[in-house]
C-alpha cells in the first residue's frame, strides 16, 4: 500500500483530491499580463499552497492554472514536440487536436485493481504515432469523438462516481486546458488519474503539479533509437525519465512497461534499472499484452507476438531489481 498510501486515503475520505486544495487557495491575477508574470505568480501560489499558507483574493489557483494552459495554445508547447501552432486560432499541430474530443467514457474494469472501477474519459488524438498502437482508431485520427462542454463533463463525473477519475486517450497533454476547465466545475472527491506517455514539457507539468494524484505512466523505451523508429518522437530518453522525476516529485506514480518482443535488452532491461535506481516507493505492472497491431507488421522485430520466456525474462528482472509490481 505504502506506494499509493495518499490514494488510498483519498478513497477512504483522509484525504482530499489535490485539485480541491489547488481550487481552496485563494488569489487575485490580471488575466491579460504577460505569461511571465503569470507564471511567476503561479510558481509563489504553489509554494505557498505546499507550505500549507492560504491564499486571498476574488479568483482561485486553478483559474490561474486555466488561464496559463490557455496562454499555452496560443503557441502550443503543452508536449516536446513544441509545435507553437496557434491552436486558440484554429491551428493544429502534430497531434492534429484542435478542440477536446471525447471517444468514449465509462467505468473501466481493466486497469490496474488498485483502480478499479475506474472512471476513465478517452480522448482522441495523441502526441505519439506508435506504429503498434492498440487504440490507433482514436488515437491517430483527432476528428473521431464528440466534444461536450467542460460542464456536462464535470456532471457525467458527478453522476459516475468510479474510484477515480482517468484522464486518457490517445493521450491526454494535448487536452489539458480543457481538463482543468473540467475541474473548475465539479467537486467530485475523486483521485485524478494522469493516464500518460508523459511526453510533456516541464511547464504542462508544472499546471498538473497539485492537480493529479497518481501519475498512470507509460515508460515503452530504454533508448532514444527505438523510441524514434517506433513512436516518431525525439529525445524520449530525456524528457521521460526527467518527467518521471517530476511526477514522483508531485504525487503517486505507478508505471506500466509494455514488453515489446525482441526489445527485453534494449528497452525492457534499462527501463527497469532506471526506475529501480532513480524512483522510490512507485508501482510498476510489467504488461504482457503486446500484440502486433496497426503498422506493426512493417517491422520485422515487432512483427510478432511476444514470447512467455521474454516477458518472464523482463519480470523475473524486475523482481531481482527489487521492484514493487502490480500482481
Ligand atoms: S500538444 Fe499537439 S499541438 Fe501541442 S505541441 Fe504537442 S503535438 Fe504540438
Amino acid at each position: 500500500m505504502g506506494s499509493l498510501s495518499r490514494y488510498f486515503s483519498i478513497l477512504e475520505g483522509q484525504s482530499r483530491p489535490g485539485f480541491h486544495s489547488v481550487k481552496d487557495f485563494r488569489i487575485d491575477f490580471d488575466p491579460t499580463a504577460e505569461p511571465e508574470e503569470l507564471w511567476h505568480l503561479h510558481g509563489k501560489a504553489m509554494e505557498h499552497m505546499k507550505a500549507g499558507k492560504s491564499g486571498k483574493g476574488g479568483m482561485n489557483l486553478l483559474d490561474l492554472k486555466i488561464a496559463l494552459a490557455g496562454r499555452m495554445m496560443d503557441s502550443c508547447t503543452l508536449c516536446e514536440r513544441r509545435c507553437r501552432a496557434d491552436r486558440n486560432a484554429g491551428k493544429r499541430g502534430k497531434c492534429n487536436v484542435l478542440e477536446a474530443r471525447i471517444t468514449s467514457e465509462f467505468m473501466h474494469y481493466g486497469e490496474e485493481p488498485e483502480l478499479v472501477p475506474s472512471y476513465t474519459i478517452f480522448f482522441s488524438g495523441c502526441t505519439f504515432e506508435c506504429v503498434y498502437c492498440q487504440n490507433y482508431d482514436i488515437s491517430q485520427f483527432s476528428s473521431v469523438g464528440e466534444f461536450h462542454s467542460p460542464e456536462t463533463v464535470a456532471g457525467m463525473i458527478d453522476r459516475r462516481r468510479g474510484r477515480n477519475v482517468n484522464w486518457v486517450g490517445g493521450d491526454p497533454t494535448s487536452n489539458l486546458p480543457y481538463i482543468l476547465e473540467v475541474l473548475a466545475h465539479t467537486d467530485a472527491r475523486l483521485p485524478q488519474v494522469w493516464n500518460s506517455n508523459m511526453y510533456l514539457t516541464p511547464e504542462s507539468m508544472k499546471l498538473l503539479d497539485g492537480i493529479v494524484d497518481v501519475y498512470l505512466t507509460d515508460f515503452k523505451y530504454g533508448n532514444n533509437d527505438c523510441a524514434r523508429r517506433f513512436s516518431k518522437v525525439e529525445r524520449y530518453w530525456e524528457i521521460i525519465t526527467r518527467n518521471h522525476r517530476f511526477a514522483r516529485q508531485q504525487s503517486e506514480v505507478m508505471i506500466r512497461h509494455l514488453v515489446l518482443p525482441n526489445h527485453v535488452e534494449c528497452c525492457s532491461k534499462p527501463v527497469l534499472k532506471w526506475i529501480a535506481s532513480n524512483l522510490e516507493n512507485v508501482r510498476v505492472n510489467v504488461m504482457a499484452q503486446y500484440r502486433p497491431m496497426y503498422q506493426a507488421a512493417e517491422y520485422q522485430d515487432i512483427k510478432g507476438p511476444l514470447r512467455t520466456l521474454e516477458f518472464m525474462e523482463a519480470r523475473e528482472h524486475a523482481l531481482a531489481l527489487g521492484l514493487e509490481l502490480v500482481e
